[in-house]
């Protein structure tokens, strides 16, 4: 499996690439921004977009999504609690002073459970609300890997204090979807360094005594 990571944007959103060596299928999860260097990513690896994946609907993490779905075609999947937030977009744009980019359609509804296969692999959908209502993570049991977006980050945690925030419910997610993986599953955050389950249940100090 190709997986090439690019921080996108002003606020350096982790973007993931996985690309199917077989079929040269690929998925694309939180293209924040720097959509041509996403494309120049798919191009070089020969890979053609299946389907675009957003963890949750801030705009570091959508902002570039509605000029990849036109780019590529892909359907866009995203939790449809987050659908108020994006259709908060502008708001977002103005918070952080930039242009408010084009808000992308959302074709099809993330929700818990849901698989989306990439050549034999599969990509699992959990519900993991609490840095916004939406908020998805990404399970890939065969590359032993998390996409958490901002739910978990190395030695901290999404932030709660934003609309649809509840700090109360992403402890709650952390505790039963993402502790309950394997110690050794390597963690891809929204933003920063990766980490692995078994670190962050030793040293995160946000999650002592979960
Ligand atoms: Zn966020």
């Amino acid at each position: 499996m190709i997986h090439e990571i690019l921080p996108v944007g002003i606020l350096q959103c982790n973007c993931s690439i996985f690309g199917d060596e077989a079929s040269r299928e690929a998925i694309v999860i939180d293209p924040g921004d720097d959509v041509e260097e996403i494309v120049n990513i798919l191009n070089r690896n020969g890979l053609t977009v299946k389907a675009i994946v957003i963890t949750h609907a801030h705009i570091d993490h959508v902002a570039g999504a509605a000029k990849l779905r036109g780019l590529t075609q892909a359907p866009v999947y995203m939790n449809e609690r987050d659908i108020s937030l994006l259709n908060m977009l502008k708001a977002q744009a103005a918070w952080l002073n930039v242009p408010p980019p084009e808000q992308t359609t959302v074709d099809v509804p993330a929700s818990e459970g849901q698989i989306l296969k990439l050549g034999p692999v599969d990509f699992e959908i959990l519900d993991t609300p609490g840095h916004t209502e939406g908020s998805i993570s990404v399970w890939i049991p065969a590359e032993n890997k998390l996409i958490a977006g901002d739910t978990l980050f190395r030695e901290s945690i999404g932030r709660t204090d934003l609309p649809g925030g509840n700090s109360r419910k992403i402890l709650a997610s952390i505790r039963s979807k993402l502790f309950a993986l394997p110690d050794d599953v390597l963690v891809i955050p929204g933003h920063g360094d990766t980490t692995t389950i078994g670190h962050e249940k030793q040293r995160n100090p946000f999650l002592r005594g979960l």
